[in-house]
């Protein structure tokens, strides 16, 4: 009952991060193209992202700005002039950047230009092919298994043109310069776990983060994955060593326990302050894993001649559920209330980067003299005022600017929020000062 009006407020936030994945899901997205465009305006309808648009042919480090692709129409029709295969239905079923296409060929051809998973034989898979020119369709291995013999049509109607490659950029500026970057890909059709649960929680974190003061800048990125983060980050040297903290997210829709993969660095506070949380908060039910070179933009974020403090936050992590990369990863496989608890985690984890800073104790001989200061009449009456007086003692004897809170925390085995407030009130009594 005592938290009736977080379920009130579960309810709105899930459900409106649920209907903005509704409004995004028939959008034929892709790494470049209309598709992000349409994607990033919709975005544009909740926070006010400025929209980059990075031209064909750019050198972003050793890659290219690729041609810009657009689809328009794609079927398959069989000899009775039936579309067996329509893009405007499901948009997963044309290869992503697939070359355009129209002529009549055999089924023996047409295989050859088919996808299929045939161990998931009902659902149809996502594949693309970016760097390599052909086209194909993708379809359930139970629809290639019912082809008859015969001639079939096909239709490709796409381009693959000099245009531009687009992401979006919001910045929250705080007190200070020093950066949080939280990073969520936009290039994937249809596909909702995988991309729309990232973009519907960074939205709707970038909307609450951007009506508090935050000490820390905030920058968020919807960009499409690999080429987009390399696009940003070559074009943003000048900004990477303000980046203090970072976040990939995705993959945040469905009923599984919470990821976490380390930064490369493996022990930044990005990476010491999410294991801490998960683990507090989730026990078994969460992991954190060490960092592994593939997955998503954290790759870029942190190869080695960039290496940020960014880490990864996702439920079941890529590749690792059945749902992944197909049909079946729909509207039903997300819920409003895991968007919500996605989202609640997100938010408690940038409480906990705000507040996490390190002190000097500026009365380090002996235990200053509390109750002259009024410290033990501020915490007259509250249920916790042990636990708080001992808190004030940790952070009191900790605070030789070293450690940090969260330093504090798991020395004392106190909760971080009430070491937070002790240090606070110390700040307050003259007898703590941040080291920055
Ligand atoms: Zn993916």
């Amino acid at each position: 009952m005592i938290d009736q009006p977080d379920n009130r407020e579960r309810q709105e936030a899930g459900q409106r991060m649920y209907d903005l994945i509704v409004e995004l899901y028939p959008i034929c997205r892709s790494i470049t193209g209309n598709g992000v465009r349409e994607t990033l305006e919709i975005i544009g309808k909740h926070i006010p992202l400025q929209l980059v648009e990075v031209p064909t042919g750019t050198r972003v480090f050793d890659w290219e700005i690729p041609r810009e692709w657009n689809a328009r129409d794609a079927f398959i029709k069989n000899a009775a002039g039936d579309k067996i295969i329509d893009f405007k239905k499901l948009n997963l079923h044309l290869l992503n950047y697939s070359i355009p296409v129209h002529q009549k060929i055999s089924l023996g051809e047409l295989k050859q230009h088919l996808y299929t998973i045939p161990e998931k034989p009902d659902l149809v898979p996502y594949r693309t092919s970016y760097y390599q020119e052909r086209w194909g369709f993708c379809m359930s291995q139970n629809q290639l298994d019912s082809l008859e013999d015969g001639e079939y049509e096909v239709y490709v109607d796409t381009s693959l043109e000099k245009g531009h490659l687009t992401y979006g950029e919001y910045y929250i500026r705080g007190e200070t310069d020093d950066e949080v970057l939280i990073s969520t890909h936009v290039c994937h059709p249809s596909l909702c776990n995988d991309n729309l649960s990232g973009i519907a929680v960074a939205t709707f974190l970038a909307g609450e983060i951007s009506k508090t003061s935050p000490r820390y800048s905030y920058r968020f990125l919807f960009i499409p994955g690999t080429i987009g983060s390399i696009a940003w980050l070559s074009r943003n040297e000048s900004r990477l060593p303000h980046i203090k903290h970072g976040l990939v997210i995705t993959l945040l829709g469905d009923d599984s326990g919470f990821t976490y993969k380390c930064s490369r660095q493996g022990d930044a506070t990005i990476d010491r302050i999410t294991t801490y949380y998960l683990r507090k908060r989730f026990k078994e039910n969460s992991k954190t894993i060490d960092f592994i070179p593939y997955g998503y933009d954290e790759r870029q974020y942190c190869s080695p001649g960039i290496n940020l403090p960014v880490g990864c936050l996702t439920r079941n992590p890529y590749g690792t559920f059945p749902e992944y990369h197909t049909s079946a990863d729909n509207l039903q496989f997300v819920k409003p209330e895991r968007l919500y608890e996605s989202l609640k985690v997100l938010r408690e984890l940038m409480d906990m980067v705000e507040k996490n800073d390190t002190y000097i104790n500026l009365n380090p001989k002996c235990e200053p003299q509390l109750g002259k200061r009024g410290l033990y009449d501020k915490l007259g009456g509250r249920s916790d005022s042990k636990t708080m007086q001992l808190a004030i003692l940790w952070v009191l004897n900790q605070s030789d600017g070293d450690n940090d809170l969260l330093d504090i925390v798991q020395k004392s085995d106190i909760d971080f929020q009430l070491i937070a407030e002790a240090a606070e009130k110390l700040k307050e009594s003259k007898l703590l000062k941040t080291v920055r």
